[in-house]
């Protein structure tokens, strides 16, 4: 679990207090991974409390986050200085914080970060890292994984060390989301719920999460508050659904969501949406409010996105699916390998 976290609006102000404790010696920077859509907003960047020879980083957010990217970062960082840094402090959505997540992980642990792409691979502890989500959904911030695209597969760093030492929630900083953006983002929240309480690993603990997170996704994409009180809920959305799958497992949509990625670059929140508008027969009610809320708020979704695709290029997704073992066992049972064929993968994402 995450060690710290502060909530409120205009607490990134105390960005500075929090981490200045933090700092080892004057030669150890804090490096900060910013979005770089933040980069020509002045009066946020003004902000982020550089002091000695801290430095920021913008990120592109246009690609989700890749091993080389990270191994790249981790190269840059270690030449820049000539100690371990302070701190990483990952301010954007869930690109950038598992980017942050990752980097911290990687300045601790030898070799790249694809053979740390699994479960409970990583030996050592990373340094110290601050994450700061500007958009609500993906519940980065408070899960233990970072999830990178390898040469090989996308699948997660997940350890116990992943989580961030401190959060800070300032739902304030999600103000400027585009509409279609705050939608897939935030219905990544909603399909987080919907996956883990309907799995097979669903407990008491999850549950918790889950039904807190569900009910605050529907008082935002159903009621719509006010726009303060909608960016408030949906924050504390997030962390609820990421605590919920972090104690469970997501299921057939992220399975198939991951392959739909590796192959053709969608990104997450899109890629989710797309595949949960087909899954009806897997979360028939879950669907129909997805359809509900995607009417609401005038949301069209691409379509025929596979429909020039070779034999090869779907099996290439239906391998990158199926390899998540565990989230099929949690939405389908210890038998999944009986239900789930590759031709009946193959309908599925011939549809989308
Ligand atoms: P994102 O981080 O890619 O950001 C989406 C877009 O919103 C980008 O263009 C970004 O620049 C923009 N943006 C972010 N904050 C903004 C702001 N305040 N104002 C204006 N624009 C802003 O999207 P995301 O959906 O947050 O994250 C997707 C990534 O998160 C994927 O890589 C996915 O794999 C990962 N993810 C991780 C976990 C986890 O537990 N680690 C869970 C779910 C998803
Ligand atoms: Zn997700």
């Amino acid at each position: 679990m995450v060690a710290k976290v502060v909530f409120g609006r205009g607490s990134f102000n105390q960005l500075g207090e929090i981490i200045t404790p933090m700092r080892k010696n004057e030669r150890a920077p804090f490096i900060f991974l910013v979005d770089d859509v933040f980069e020509s907003q002045i009066t946020f960047t003004s902000k982020i409390p550089l002091l000695y020879s801290d430095q920021i980083l913008f990120i592109s957010a246009n690609e989700e986050p890749k091993t080389s990217q990270v191994d790249s970062l981790v190269e840059k960082i270690i030449l820049s200085s000539s100690i371990l840094p302070s701190g990483i402090i990952g301010i954007g959505g869930g690109t950038v914080m598992d980017l942050a997540k990752a980097v911290s992980l990687m300045l601790t642990n030898s070799g790249s970060s694809e053979d740390y792409q699994g479960w409970d691979l990583i030996k050592n502890k990373g340094i110290y890292h601050v994450g700061i989500p500007t958009i609500s959904g993906t519940g980065s911030e408070v899960s233990r994984t970072t999830v990178l695209t390898g040469p090989t597969k996308k699948l997660g760093i997940n350890s116990d060390f992943t989580p961030f030492d401190q959060v800070i929630l300032d739902p304030e900083l999600t103000e400027n989301v585009p509409k279609d953006q705050w939608f897939y983002t935030g219905m990544d929240c909603y399909i987080h719920c919907i996956e883990s309480l309907n799995g097979n690993f669903i407990n008491s603990f999850s549950k918790t999460y889950g039904e807190t997170a569900l009910k605050l996704c529907e008082e935002v994409f159903l009621s719509s508050p006010s726009p303060n009180i909608s960016q408030d809920k949906l924050m504390m959305a997030s962390w609820h659904g990421g605590m919920s799958i972090a104690y469970s497992q997501v299921g057939v949509a992220h399975a198939l969501s991951y392959g739909l990625s590796f192959l053709l670059g969608v990104k997450h929140g899109i890629g989710n949406c797309i595949v949960f508008d087909h899954l009806e027969a897997f979360y028939p009610d879950g669907v129909k409010l997805f359809k509900k809320m995607k009417r609401k708020h005038n949301i069209t979704l691409p379509k025929g996105l596979c429909a020039n695709l070779t034999n090869q290029q779907f099996d290439i997704m239906i391998d990158v699916a199926l390899s998540l073992e565990p989230l099929w066992e949690n939405a389908i049972g210890k038998d999944w390998k009986s239900q789930i064929t590759r031709s009946s993968l193959k309908d599925l994402y011939s549809k989308m």
